[in-house]
């Protein structure tokens, strides 16, 4: 053969661990590669047919696209060939040397600790690679679109440390992919076998996929295809079952698992498309990353356009996965015309809609699912009261929470159940944030909706003080934080508003005195009745930061100013009542600031010294 340059690259020392990794603990799973590089083929030819509508010339005269899979037995080799859009020399060495993905250092890190590396190996999507858990070489022929014959780049590599590269001629576009088959892999030379994991996996591929046969009688080869070629979007829902739905699923997502749900939608009329939205079981290993790719696949009257079209939905609806293809928008559409068009605009209020009551009849008619979409993409639905007002009131049935009465920290209360649950007095829906399940549900916050019953949403996630600051009412029914005071209170605990003049002269000395130790460190000192157990609690005062908003904007790295809390004394407290007897000053002021720092700690978790609180502490043990 004629090569030219050949030139010898060590893999990047990710792509080394990647293929360690795959080759001990795909094992199992070994068919798969075939998977990979059909779909790999299948999105080179998607390339070229959408460069193509701008530049003809990329088809060199001939525009009938296809994947050609061929086995020779004697030589122990599979080759997959497509004449898709191809690759360049620095292609090559970009794409297969390398992997672009930010995370991916870490995720290989913790795979390597994990147990279940199998299934989480899966979910990263392991590519080109996994052609080297069945081969002990590959070749890789290819040569851009369009490009002249002399440009084609041959690339190989033994799977171990390093890969080479050469200049090549290649007549036809698109690449080549030589598997030289390791010794006991001699299953893959099988038609039959490579037949049955096509339709396993593939069948949904759009582009035709064809196999060569060898008939002994004659001694000729023919070319026969085996998957429908079909796109199974533009066919008739009721022509589609349900095997079919999830098989397509995980072709368009590489994710193993079924879908929880989906929606397919043919719509007519001014807007004329077709839609097709899964909702995932599970979320993918780096939807938390901030260069998570998330968005639909754009499809035009059936031309591929582009992979992750965020356009489509908002950023809460990033679990979303599907298609879309419109009728409507020009082949030639770019991601800048795409970002500020009127039909895009209409599409994703259609398909934000679309996916609302998809969940919304998940919610309703099967629970139980439901509720494992929402422990999985709860926190991101979460985004979406902030980020969508005008659709709040879907979004607000949507939200899942855990409250007193739930006795449990799993979310799963709607705001529908614990409105239907109220007392006829009742017209707040309460609620309280802090930085864990534990820490709301033993807030003593909760003391006097325990003691007269009245149930008390608990919000421990972190996103959940600043979503609820966009969540003003629901059915009439206004949000209250029970950390905040709150004037309406009294009305239906039907307790008596305190009166100083009811308690003994002590207790109102005492109150004289907290005020005056405090001094401007706190707005106000007052009496309660709304504790049962606990001496003193600090409120906020309702148009005042929480403690937990000011503790979001410290995190973010903003400044805010010193809160100043109301400080509430309970009269009928014992530890109270018998710090109100002592006289020696020194030792009452030491157990006013000890009681305030105790209030302190439990609204805020700690304290700015704890060194001080625990000295103070000891002292007054000893005595
Ligand atoms: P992924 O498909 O997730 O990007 P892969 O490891 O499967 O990851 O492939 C890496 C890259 O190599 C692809 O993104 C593509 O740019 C390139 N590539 C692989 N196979 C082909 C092919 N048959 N034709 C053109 N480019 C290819
Ligand atoms: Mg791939």
């Amino acid at each position: 053969m004629n090569m030219q340059n050949k030139e010898v690259y060590n893999f990047q020392s990710e792509v080394k661990q990647l293929l360690h990794l795959m080759i001990h603990s795909l094992y199992s799973n070994k068919e798969i590669f075939l998977r990979e590089l059909i779909s790999n083929a299948s999105d080179a030819i998607d390339k070229l047919r959408f460069e193509s509508i701008s530049s003809p010339d990329l088809y060199e005269n001939d525009r009938d696209t296809q994947i050609q899979i061929s086995i020779n037995k004697e030589q122990k080799t599979i080759i997959i060939s497509d004449n898709g859009i191809g690759m360049t020399r620095q292609d090559t060495i970009e794409n297969l040397g390398t992997i672009a993905k930010s995370g991916t250092k870490s995720f290989l890190e913790s795979l390597e600790r994990n147990n279940k590396k199998n299934e989480l190996i899966g979910e990263f999507g392991v590519g080109f690679y996994s052609s080297f858990i069945i081969s002990d070489k590959v070749s890789l022929r290819t040569r851009f679109a369009g490009s002249p014959h002399n440009t084609g780049t041959l690339w190989e590599s033994f799977g171990k440390g390093e890969y080479n590269v050469s200049d090549i001629v290649k007549k036809t576009r698109g690449t080549e992919i030589t598997l030289y088959l390791k010794k006991e892999e001699n299953e893959f030379l099988e038609t039959w076998r490579i037949q049955n994991i096509i339709k396993k996996y593939s069948d949904h591929i759009t582009v035709p996929i064809k196999i060569q046969n060898y008939d002994e009688k004659n001694k000729t080869y023919s070319w026969e295809q085996i998957n429908k070629a079909q796109a199974l979007w533009t066919l008739n829902k009721s022509s589609i079952n349900e095997h079919e739905y999830k098989d397509f699923y995980k072709h368009l997502t590489n994710d193993q698992n079924d879908p929880l749900i989906w929606s397919h939608n043919h719509v007519e009329g001014i807007q004329e498309y077709i839609s097709l939205l899964y909702i995932p079981k599970k979320a993918p290993w780096d939807i938390w990353n901030r260069d998570h790719k998330h968005g639909l696949k754009l499809y035009v009257k059936r031309v591929y356009i582009m992979d992750n079209a965020e356009e489509f939905l908002p950023n809460y609806l990033r679990f979303v996965k599907g298609l879309i293809d419109s009728n409507n928008l020009p082949l030639n559409i770019s991601r800048e015309i795409l970002q500020d068009n009127r039909i895009t605009q209409n599409l994703k209020k259609a398909l934000v809609k679309r996916s609302l009551n998809m969940l919304s009849k998940l919610s309703k008619n099967d629970p139980k699912k439901y509720q494992i979409f929402w422990n999985e993409f709860g926190l991101i639905l979460k985004e979406g009261p902030a980020e969508d007002s005008k659709n709040i009131n879907l979004i607000l049935n949507l939200l899942r929470f855990t409250s007193i009465k739930n006795n449990s920290s799993e979310q799963n209360m709607s705001l529908k159940k614990y409105i239907s649950e109220m007392s006829k007095d009742q017209d707040k829906i309460y609620f309280i944030t802090a930085d864990s399940y534990i820490s709301a549900k033993n807030s003593p916050h909760l003391e006097l909706f325990h003691k007269n019953n009245i149930d008390v949403l608990l919000l421990s996630d972190r996103i959940d003080e600043w979503m609820m600051n966009y969540l003003i009412d629901f059915e009439g029914k206004k949000f209250q934080s029970i950390s905040k005071e709150d004037s309406s209170l009294s009305k239906i605990t039907k307790e008596k508003k305190i009166k100083n003049d009811e308690f003994p002269k002590e207790i109102i000395n005492f109150l004289k005195n907290v005020k005056k130790i405090l001094g401007d460190r706190v707005k106000d000192v007052r009496l309660t009745n709304r504790l049962t157990d606990t001496p003193c609690i600090l409120i906020s005062d309702s148009n005042e930061m929480t403690t937990q908003m000011a503790k979001l904007f410290s995190a973010a790295g903003q400044s805010v100013p010193d809160l100043k809390y109301i400080f509430e004394i309970n009269p009928k407290n014992n530890l109270i009542k018998k710090i109100c007897s002592i006289s020696d000053t020194i030792e009452l002021n030491e157990w006013i600031q000890l009681l305030f720092d105790q209030s302190l700690l439990s609204e805020k978790g700690n304290l700015d010294n704890p060194h001080e609180f625990i000295a103070r502490m000891n002292k007054l043990l000893i005595k």
